[in-house]
Formats: structure tokens, C-alpha cells, sequence
């Protein structure tokens, strides 16, 4: 048994998943089983969705590769991080008894798609301190073996709360968890922080799970194209929980050309502005009365804490400007999340901030 069909759910070990019709062996000129019209649609004049797609398009999980620099057999992509979450949850938690750990305030998903397949989180949360918020990685590992889980959830830099994990603390945690627990990193904002991935552990760590979208930095929220960076045996074990065709031709087709070099140019030229905007909007927030904190980010958001959060928000919604209210989670009773903007965006959030009362 491989080390991942280890921490598979014990019901699924053995279990081969649907073999779709784009199967990897097949070969032939005329492709007749998948019952497919003979037709391609008038408003699809190239015929490209005529067919149903390669579960996971070569050219596009080979793109990703050398992105993140991990072998092709180290990516899994799918309808954005969020299906890879799903799965993570599918493949390695028995239903009604599986566990996750979590470090809260932290991207909600994760306890919703525990929540639908019958998992028990437990939470440690996250500490706060003078520099922002911290994770306490060993309680987070203690919480793990003691609970017997089997997925370990960090989100680095962290949403909602920006901060950034160091790589050999993520190294040693999964050093700890090692042949127990996945130890899963969404790096969902990686492209914003000064620091870089945790995929270059996974040749060392075969239960480092990376997560990363072309969501946020590459712009490409719709097309819905996230990625799972793991062991090839970690892969394997997904792809038996995934749906057959999970990306569409005309999503691979826009991310295939959204990594060519001058776009990726572009991004990078976006992610430095973005951290240039971030760095203001720190300085000129926390200066406002009313603001009580503002969290440092390495994300493309902002955690701001206020004296009056309701009035903050009223005042931006006056303003036509929507941003994320924490509130209901139980550490951030007084903050919002506010997504870095152009700095047009940017300028209309402080201009609509600037008349808050100090308390
Ligand atoms: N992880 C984190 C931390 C996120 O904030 C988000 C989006 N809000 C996701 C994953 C999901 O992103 P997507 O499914 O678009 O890749």
C-alpha cells in the first residue's frame, strides 16, 4: 500500500472511479463512445465542444508543472481550488467519522465541505499577537495525531487574516504529521506574498498538499482553474473521487493563453502594483480615526479592524462600495475585509472611511 492509499478512506481503498471516454489508452481516428453528436453546434463554429474534454488536459497540467515547478504526475486541476478542497475531503475522510483540523479565522470552505461529507473539524485557532495573527503549529500537530485526522488545513498568506507562514515551519509540521495526516496548504494569494511556495517541499514530503487557483492573481475567477500539488500517489487517490470532466475546453483553451509569457508579464507587472497599493492603503487606513487596527497582508485584501464596524460598512455601502463583513466570525466581531481595488477603487474606500468618528 503506497503511503496516500494509506490515508485513504478505508472504504474506498482497491476502488478504481469512473473511467471516462477520454481515457488515457485509448487511441483511434473515429471516436464513437461517448455518444457525442456527429454534429458540432452552428454557434460552436470550431467544433471544440463538440466532444467531451480530457479529464485533465495534458497541455494545461503540463503548463502548470513547470509553473509551480512539480512534475506533471504532481498535478491534479480542477473547477478551481475549491473542487480540490471537495475532493481532499472525499478521498481521505470516511463519512460520519472523518476529521479536519483548521487554524479559524480561516477561508470558510474548508468547514463547509467538512460539514457535507460528515466531518468533525476541530479548530485551533489562531493566535493573536503585536505582529498579527500566528498559528500554533505544534498545538495544530498535538490536535492532528491526538484526533487521528487526516487533512490538516493552513491557508498561507492567510484569508482573512493575511499573514504569511515560513516555509520551514510548514516543513517541520509536516515532518510531525508525516504517514498520518495530509498536511494541506492553500496558497490561493501565493502569487502576492514575498516568499516562495511550499511546492518545493513536496518531493521531500509526500503528505504536502499545495493548492493554488489562477482565481485571484491571474484574473481568471470565471473560468473556474485551480490546481492540487501532491504526490503522484496523493493524485492518484484524488482523481478516483473526481467527476469525470471537470473543466470545460474554452476555460483550458483562455488558461492556456493566460500563462504565455506576456501574460504572465502582465500579471506579475498587476501583483507588484498590487502590492504597491498594498503597502499605501496600509499606511493611510490605520491613520483614519476609527480604524482600530489594520493587520499586515501579504494577500491582495486587507483585515481592518473598527471601532464601529457598522458605521464603517454603512459608510462604504452609501459609498457603492461592497466589501466582506467578518463580523460573524468569532474573533473579528469589529472588522471587515476589504479586497485591494485600482487604486481608484482604493482611493473611493478611504475617501468614504475619511469621516468616521474616533471613539
Ligand atoms: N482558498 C482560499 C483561501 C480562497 O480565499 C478562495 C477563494 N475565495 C479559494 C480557495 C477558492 O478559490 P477558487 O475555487 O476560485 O480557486
Amino acid at each position: 500500500m503506497s503511503g496516500a492509499e494509506a490515508l485513504l478512506r478505508e472504504d474506498l481503498r482497491g476502488f478504481t472511479g469512473y473511467r471516462s471516454a477520454r481515457s488515457d489508452d485509448l487511441r483511434g481516428a473515429i471516436w464513437l463512445n461517448a455518444n457525442e453528436s456527429a454534429h458540432a453546434n452552428a454557434a460552436d463554429a470550431s467544433g471544440r465542444c463538440r466532444r467531451y474534454p480530457d479529464p485533465q488536459p495534458w497541455a494545461l497540467r503540463a503548463r502548470l508543472a513547470e509553473l509551480y515547478g512539480v512534475a506533471e504526475a504532481q498535478v491534479l486541476v480542477g473547477r478551481g481550488s475549491d473542487e480540490g478542497i471537495d475532493l481532499l475531503l472525499r478521498a481521505f475522510c470516511m463519512p460520519g467519522r472523518g476529521r479536519i483540523v483548521i487554524a479559524p479565522p480561516v477561508f470558510g470552505m474548508y468547514a463547509v465541505c467538512a460539514r457535507l461529507h460528515g466531518a468533525e473539524v476541530i479548530e485551533i485557532p489562531l493566535a493573536e499577537n503585536a505582529a498579527g495573527f500566528a498559528p500554533d503549529f505544534s498545538a495544530l500537530a498535538d490536535a492532528a495525531l491526538a484526533h487521528d485526522a487526516r487533512l490538516l488545513f493552513l491557508c498561507n498568506p492567510g484569508n482573512p487574516t493575511g499573514e504569511l507562514l515560513p516555509l520551514n515551519a510548514i516543513e517541520r509540521l509536516a515532518e510531525r504529521l508525516s504517514g498520518r495526516c495530509l498536511l494541506v496548504v492553500d496558497e490561493a494569494y501565493g502569487e502576492y506574498a514575498m516568499q516562495a511556495s511550499a511546492a518545493s517541499l513536496i518531493a521531500r514530503h509526500a503528505n504536502l498538499v499545495v493548492l493554488r487557483t489562477l482565481s485571484k492573481a491571474h484574473a481568471l475567477a470565471a473560468a473556474r482553474i485551480g490546481s492540487v500539488l501532491a504526490d503522484a500517489g496523493v493524485i492518484a487517490c484524488l482523481r478516483r473521487a473526481q467527476a469525470p470532466y471537470p473543466l470545460p475546453t474554452p476555460c483550458v483553451e483562455l488558461a492556456l493563453s493566460a500563462l504565455d509569457t506576456a501574460a504572465l508579464a502582465d500579471t506579475d507587472t498587476h501583483v507588484r502594483e498590487a502590492r504597491i497599493e498594498r503597502a499605501r492603503l496600509v499606511g493611510l487606513l490605520g491613520a483614519l480615526a476609527g480604524v482600530r487596527r489594520v493587520y499586515p497582508s501579504q494577500a491582495n485584501f486587507l483585515l481592518v479592524r473598527f471601532e464601529d464596524a457598522q458605521s464603517a460598512l454603512a459608510r462604504l455601502l452609501e459609498a457603492g462600495i461592497v466589501v466582506r463583513d467578518m463580523r460573524t466570525m468569532p474573533q473579528l466581531g469589529d472588522a471587515l475585509r476589504i479586497s485591494l481595488g485600482t487604486p481608484a477603487h482604493n482611493d473611493a474606500v478611504l475617501a468614504a472611511l475619511a469621516s468616521l468618528e474616533a471613539a
